[in-house]
């Protein structure tokens, strides 16, 4: 974009949302230059910072009369890149959009403003005794909107799904300038027939257009809740307990797994007293009424018992349970003790593979020369290897993106996907050809130009051949 038409853009859009609300300075900007995928970074031209659904509107109808690309941002946690400016354009960020609009407890639904932060919601219901269910171990910072486009889980979805199964309906404004209102309707019950365009709406990864209000269902508080630590010599050990713990028919509301080198990062970073020579520690919580609860925890002690849990430790009240909880949610944030960078894949194989899975990952950290610790939702199958590199070393960047590449070429070996909750973006872009096929893809393209025909909605992700500065670089690691 030429100085001349930067300078009316902004103007323009200056006009709309107030000078305060429009980022121009290179400096400001850095801010949006990537988000938690810092592999590849591009400044946008501007961020925009509308204060409700008429601004997004007129934005998008200035970006539409300027020809300029624009690029939806919650609060930019995503782990795939996919918020990258890959071909510049317009940001538009959506932290002021942050209200609970309404919470409507005889109905059990909440509806928010699509930068409300996840943890937020269940914080405001929990005083009418309800909860809302996905809960992303970023859910102290991301978005409403975010979660609906990467469809988001969380440790708590083994039990309850994901984003999908908890978003009634939402309003999405297109880059017509258009505003639908898709789904449940706000005041309204279920709708009948028809097309299920939310559906369509959630995991697109905002290329749709922008989300700006979302209305949630939530859940009553269960009426009882048991979370124990389990400590096993291996990896592979915990990881069949997961697997017979599913089978003899119980299912947590949540069974995380972190192996050792996790366990000894948090250690080192809060000192939350896990054993740091443990192979691998399970957190699993049941949660129903006291009675199935403490048959279940009876059960799912025994099977841990059984593959050779050494230790096992219950929290006593609810503030040993939010301490193990605090733990595992703080698991990557504690990996700055270990290492200046790190990559999160984000792969899937069925259950019964994870041992198959997991020694697979020991063999790529030993022949890339790269650690990986892993913190994953086990009950799942969902792994998050997370490979430790530094990025002032070209050399290891590229064996770190050659070493996420073979895991999740493995996963897909396995049966499995190359995503479970944290979306394709720009770092996964070359391996949808591998999951998918040529006619698969092309009917995904196809049903993308129904809500964006110029493909101006953050362009340059999730499919191959989308061309722009991201898939570039990244393709050319991955074939040295
Ligand atoms: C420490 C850490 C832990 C994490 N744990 C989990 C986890 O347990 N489960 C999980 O699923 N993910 C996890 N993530 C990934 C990330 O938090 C999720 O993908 C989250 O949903 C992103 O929300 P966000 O508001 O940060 O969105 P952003 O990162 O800002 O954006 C993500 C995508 O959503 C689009 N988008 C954002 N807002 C809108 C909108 N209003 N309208 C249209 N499109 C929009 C963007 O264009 C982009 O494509 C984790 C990330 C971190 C850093």
């Amino acid at each position: 974009m030429n100085r001349e038409s930067h300078r009316r853009l902004k103007a323009d859009l200056i006009a709309v949302v107030g000078e305060a609300a429009v980022i121009s300075d290179p400096r400001r900007l850095l801010v949006y230059e990537c988000d938690a995928f810092t592999l590849e970074r591009k400044l946008p031209e501007l961020a925009v910072l509308p204060a409700d659904a008429d601004e997004v509107k007129a934005v998008v109808d200035i970006c539409r009369r300027h020809e300029t690309s624009v690029v939806p941002r919650g609060a930019g946690t995503s782990l795939s890149g996919s918020t990258l400016a890959v071909s510049g354009g317009v940001m538009i960020g959506l932290s002021r959009m942050n209200r609970i609009l309404r919470l409507d407890a005889a109905n059990r639904r909440a509806l928010v403003e699509a930068g409300c932060v996840n943890a937020w919601i269940t914080r405001e219901a929990r005083a009418q005794g309800l909860y809302y269910a996905p809960d992303p171990s970023s859910q102290s910072a991301c978005t409403i909107g975010g979660n609906v486009a990467t469809n988001s889980g969380g440790p708590h979805t083994l039990k309850q799904g994901v984003t999908a199964n908890h978003v009634l309906g939402l309003e999405l404004v297109t880059l017509d300038g258009n505003r639908h209102w898709l789904g449940v309707e706000p005041e309204g019950g279920e709708p009948v027939g028809g097309y299920d365009l939310r559906g369509v709406v959630i995991g697109s990864e905002g290329m749709f257009g922008v989300v700006t209000q979302v209305l949630v269902r939530l859940l009553p508080l269960p009426e009882a809740c048991r979370t124990f630590l389990a400590v096993f010599e291996t990896v592979a050990d915990a990881s069949r307990a997961v697997s017979a713990m599913i089978c003899a028919g119980i299912v947590p509301g949540a069974l995380e797994m972190m192996d050792r080198l996790i366990v000894q990062a948090v250690e080192a970073a809060w000192r939350f007293g896990f054993p740091c020579d443990a192979g691998a520690v399970l957190i699993v919580e049941l949660d129903g009424s006291e009675t199935s609860v403490s048959e279940q925890a009876e059960r799912a002690l025994a099977i841990c018992a059984a593959h050779g849990s050494r230790e096992t430790r219950t929290a006593r009240n609810e503030s040993e349970r939010e301490r193990l909880w605090r733990c595992r949610k703080r698991a990557f944030g504690a990996i700055g003790r270990l290492s200046p960078n790190f990559m999160t894949q984000d792969g899937v194989v069925p259950r019964s593979k994870l041992p198959e899975i997991m020694e697979f990952i020991a063999a790529v950290g030993r022949r890339y020369e790269l650690r990986i610790p892993n913190v994953f939702h086990a009950g799942d199958g969902n792994i998050h290897p997370l490979i430790l590199y530094d990025e002032r070393d070209p050399e290891q960047v590229r064996r770190a993106v050659a070493a996420g590449h073979d895991i999740l070429e493995r996963c897909l070996a396995l049966g499995g996907s190359v995503s479970g909750e944290h979306g394709i973006g720009v770092e996964k872009i070359a391996l949808m050809a591998r999951q998918f096929s040529p006619a698969d893809l092309e009917a995904m393209k196809r049903l993308r130009t129904v809500f964006d025909p110029e493909g101006r909605c953050n362009p340059g992700k999730m499919f191959p051949g989308g061309g722009g500065c991201a898939e570039l670089t990244f393709r050319k690691q991955i074939a040295v």
